[in-house]
């Protein structure tokens, strides 16, 4: 049984590195609304509402937690008790925002969450009095070196979403809709250990040329390419991602020839992965193999994003992105060919930075999976 969030003492040390880097990017603190960075630093997986949660942390001072009295039995599953953090409930009628600007020693910049609504940037905006910045910009470096729980938690997603595509030739045949093969991967996505599915894409034929194509009604024909992309948190909260590409009988010989340039290309990337190498690097490598074999405009989309909390996160392994990859970083490779009107295909595993080169989390093979039409 793994528990839906780690030991306190993670996040209290994590809490003090995000304060000290807070500190030295001289911020008055960081505001944490509920989402990844909440669960990152407390382990909460409170939800956000018009009434505002909000996790202040400090540069200098100690965090504390600001929330309607009404949501305080849902900090309880939280590090915040054992970590004995202060918390201020409030009740309609309050201004939480006067509430939280109290909390810091404003006005200087404060850090907030990328995904705070507006709705409560806003106005945190005016009781702080001063401006605000991304709190990725101090969170990301600590988010994307995994530590040995998270890496764990991340082998496990992967294993789960192995176990799920290992299966697919239980549901995906001609005659059926690519919603119904759709409902089908979801429940197997939880019954193979996730907590919940949280995206499916089954594209068919012309569908699979669309990368971020989700299910349709489309009846599934014998012949046709299958890209399958589907992913979803385990505990205590990190993502698989994984896309095998399916085809309904045995491919046309063209098919199978540009698919065989995709699994080059997709090895390539993985092979580049050691740290040192750049996420330009990676993108690059898969690239290359592609556009020597005539291919280069029918891959349209980056070779990769980081994942863990968030299923796209730092580091981005795009053109133009010089990152160094480091020890501890998890990421996707997933390039793809794309053909408007007619088929698609990609690849795509989790790997992990190891200290030599990387360690993949998908090992499922990785050809064109022949299932029968
Ligand atoms: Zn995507
Ligand atoms: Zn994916
Ligand atoms: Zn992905």
């Amino acid at each position: 049984m793994t528990s839906s969030r780690l030991d306190a003492s993670v996040y209290g040390s994590r809490l003090a590195r995000a304060a000290k880097a807070a500190g030295a990017a001289d911020l008055a603190g960081l505001l944490i609304t509920p989402g990844a960075d909440l669960q990152y630093l407390l382990g909460s997986r409170a939800n956000s509402f018009e009434r505002l949660t909000c996790l202040v942390v400090p540069a200098h001072g100690e965090p504390a937690v600001v929330l309607p009295r009404l949501e305080l039995a849902g900090l309880k599953p939280s590090a915040a008790g054992e970590l004995g953090l202060d918390v201020h409930p409030w009740v309609d009628g309050v201004d939480p925002y006067e509430l939280v600007a109290s909390l810091l020693t404003t006005p200087a910049p404060t850090a907030v969450s990328d995904a705070m609504p507006a709705l409560h940037a806003l106005p945190l905006a005016v009781a702080c009095g001063a401006p605000q910045v991304l709190a990725s910009s101090v969170l990301q470096a600590l988010r994307m070196r995994k530590d040995a729980a998270e890496l764990d938690a991340l082998r496990r997603a992967g294993a789960a979403i192995d176990r799920v595509h290992a299966r697919m030739g239980e549901w995906l045949r001609p005659g059926r809709t690519e919603a119904q093969v759709g409902a089908d991967i979801a429940t197997a996505i939880v019954a193979e250990g996730h907590t919940a599915a949280e995206f499916i894409i089954v594209g068919s034929g012309p569908h699979g040329a669309d990368p971020h194509h989700e299910v349709s009604e489309r009846v599934i024909n014998r012949g046709d390419v299958v890209v399958v992309d589907i992913g979803g948190p385990v505990q205590p909260g990190y993502f698989s991602d994984s896309t095998r590409t399916y085809c309904m009988g045995e491919p046309p010989t063209d098919v199978a020839a540009q698919f065989a340039v995709l699994q080059r290309a997709q090895q390539a990337g993985v092979d580049a992965v050691r740290p040192g190498a750049t996420a330009a690097q990676i993108d690059a490598a898969c690239r290359d193999v592609l556009a020597a074999e005539g291919l280069a405009d029918a891959f349209v989309h980056r070779t990769g994003h980081g994942i863990g909390l968030s299923v796209h996160e730092e580091p981005y392994i795009v053109g133009g992105n010089g990152m160094e990859l480091v020890e501890g970083m998890a990421f996707s490779i997933e390039p793809g060919i794309y053909f408007p009107g007619s088929w698609g295909a990609r690849i795509e595993d989790i790997v992990l930075v190891t200290a030599d080169g990387c360690e993949p989390v998908n090992v499922r093979p990785h050809e064109l999976t022949v299932l029968p039409g």
